[in-house]
């Protein structure tokens, strides 16, 4: 069968990788690069190479469909479980996050909302199915369960920088979701992994194993139509070319499917138009000395800044697998009239190192040595309230025709590189299971 695959992002090479053996596999991806949100730059410094994420990335142990990937491809040596400090920069101060013992200290909240702020964590660890709590918005069921303070002075400066002008509308699904896989860093604090060498290696391996088997990878490809005739899709339509296949998998956001399927998905035609994406705006800063010398690897902040987090990699990873320190500094946005959207790049990084030299009056421009800017419109589904019914299918309705990505439902309560990988191979599974019953030849 000849299948082509819309995206290069981690669902669409995880499909690709699983049919490239048996099928003829054709990826297109827009960008000129590969990778999706999980792409890499290739940074040069004092004549060495290295691949550092566009967009900061780590796993957990839970994440069992990625692992057992980058074991499948060899790749397990690279695997890295670290430790990973984590605070809370509250109106000046730093709070450190990495313990039970050092959250109980975190002091713009009452030693009474400490106590309810653990019994929602207890009680949040002991929930087995989020699909109930799907339909409440987080805010309303903090508030009943913890009170305002805890409201107030810890979830919501931590909602508004992911979700901005969203936040109220978040879930309680997606609150709970995030607190479980957060909290369980017993006493010594969680540690979290990451692949020596970046993510890119595992790009780069599942992009040489399709093509090794024959597979194709045309980046700087948009897919402008799915041509869908008699409820079974004919091909696609890239650069104004037409190219026939049997199946396609699409890993396009939601509102991009709808348009080149021209609005024709029949009922999950509004499912695509209502579901809402946010963008994110990420600086990667090359630098002379370390930004957060308490060796801080997240910090969160409520403050006064254009940006939601700072993220020392080097502070995470070896110093000398870089040799020049490198910190994110991000905030997501709702909407492209956003000024992190819509402001030249020299403007938000110059917003963005205003804010830093604000937290850290330390910092010093001459201590900057590069920025690089990354901003996307399409990074990530805003989980709001009732968004669970609007989770995709893995099969769009038209014969032929597959779903798999940040929508799916291996990406719900969060998207993850784990939940697209598992949501590539699912599409591809269900793929073999309808062709087999009309008759499944392979290449
Ligand atoms: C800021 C940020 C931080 C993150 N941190 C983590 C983390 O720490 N850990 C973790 O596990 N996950 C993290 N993620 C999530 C993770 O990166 C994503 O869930 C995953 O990479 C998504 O893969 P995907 O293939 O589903 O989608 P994408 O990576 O979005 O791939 C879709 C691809 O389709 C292409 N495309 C779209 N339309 C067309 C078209 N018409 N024609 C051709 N190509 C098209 C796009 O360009 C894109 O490359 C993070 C994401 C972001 C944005």
């Amino acid at each position: 069968m000849k299948i082509v695959i819309i995206g290069s992002g981690l669902a669409g090479l995880s499909a690709g990788y699983r049919l490239c053996k048996s099928d003829e596999v054709i990826i297109f991806e827009k960008d000129p690069d590969i990778g999706g949100m999980s792409a890499s730059y290739s940074i040069e410094n004092e004549g060495k190479k290295y691949f550092i994420e566009k967009y900061y990335h780590h796993i957990f142990r839970s994440d069992s469909e990625l692992l057992a990937l980058i074991k499948e491809l060899g790749l397990e040596k690279q695997m890295l479980w670290l430790k990973g400090k984590n605070a809370y920069f509250v109106d000046g101060k730093n709070y450190p996050m990495n313990t039970p013992v050092e959250i109980l200290h975190f002091s713009p909240l009452s030693i009474l909302d400490l106590a309810k702020l653990g019994m929602l964590v207890l009680r949040i660890k002991l929930i087995k199915d989020t699909a109930p709590y799907d339909r409440i918005k987080a805010k309303e069921w903090i508030l009943d369960t913890a009170g305002k303070s805890v409201y107030e002075n810890f979830f919501a400066p931590l909602m508004k920088s992911k979700f901005g002008d969203n936040a109220e509308n978040v879930s309680a699904a997606w609150v709970i979701g995030r607190v479980k896989i957060r909290s369980d860093r017993g006493a010594e604090g969680e540690k979290l992994g990451y692949m020596r060498g970046g993510f890119n290696s595992l790009i780069e391996a599942l992009a040489g194993e399709i093509t090794a088997n024959g597979g194709e990878i045309r980046t700087d490809r948009e897919v402008t139509e799915i041509v869908i005739k008699d409820s079974a899709v004919q091909g696609v339509k890239v650069n104004g070319g037409f190219i026939p296949c049997d199946a396609v998998i699409s890993t396009a956001e939601p509102a991009v499917l709808d348009a080149i399927t021209g609005g024709k998905l029949g009922d999950l035609h509004e499912t695509l138009k209502s579901i809402r994406y946010q963008g994110t705006a990420c600086a990667l800063i090359g630098l002379d000395r370390s930004l957060m010398e308490d060796g801080n690897y997240w910090l969160n902040i409520k403050a006064d800044v254009p940006f939601g987090a700072v993220i020392e990699h080097t502070n995470f990873l070896p110093f000398d697998d870089y040799g020049e320190n490198l910190v994110y500094v991000t905030s997501y946005f709702q909407d492209r009239k956003s000024p992190l959207w819509t402001q030249k790049d020299t403007d938000v990084i110059d917003s963005y190192l205003k804010g830093l030299e604000k937290m850290f009056p330390k910092l010093s421009r001459k201590d900057v040595r590069w920025t690089r800017l990354y901003r996307r419109m399409d990074t990530a589904p805003v989980y709001e309230q009732g968004y669970l019914e609007k989770v995709l299918p893995f099969a769009a309705g038209p014969s032929g025709l597959y779903l798999a990505g940040m929508f799916s439902s291996s990406n719900y309560p969060e998207r993850s590189m784990n939940g697209s990988v598992k949501a590539g191979f699912q599409s591809v599974e269900l793929l073999r299971k309808e062709k087999e019953k009309t008759g499944y030849d392979e290449k």
